[in-house]
């Protein structure tokens, strides 16, 4: 029990993040880095490519009822 806070370590290179101002990066640099990581991250979609839209069921308008054939 020092009261020596722990020195947060940088998500990207992994070093002692020595400015709180680029917290909880190390530099501006990595903070670049993780910026670019979650760019590509966003662009690239996880998962299987949709599926080509398909035609939808063929829904039978004809109601069947015929309403000019006369009645006699
Ligand atoms: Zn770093």
């Amino acid at each position: 029990m020092n009261g020596k806070p722990a020195s947060p370590a940088c998500p990207i290179c992994g070093h002692e993040v020595a400015d709180p101002k680029t917290s909880p990066f190390c530099g501006a640099r990595c903070r670049d880095i993780d910026l670019g990581r979650w760019l590509n991250g966003s662009y690239r979609m996880p998962g299987p490519p949709a599926p080509p839209p398909t035609a939808p069921p063929e829904t039978e308008q004809s109601d069947g009822s015929a309403a000019d054939v006369p009645s006699s």
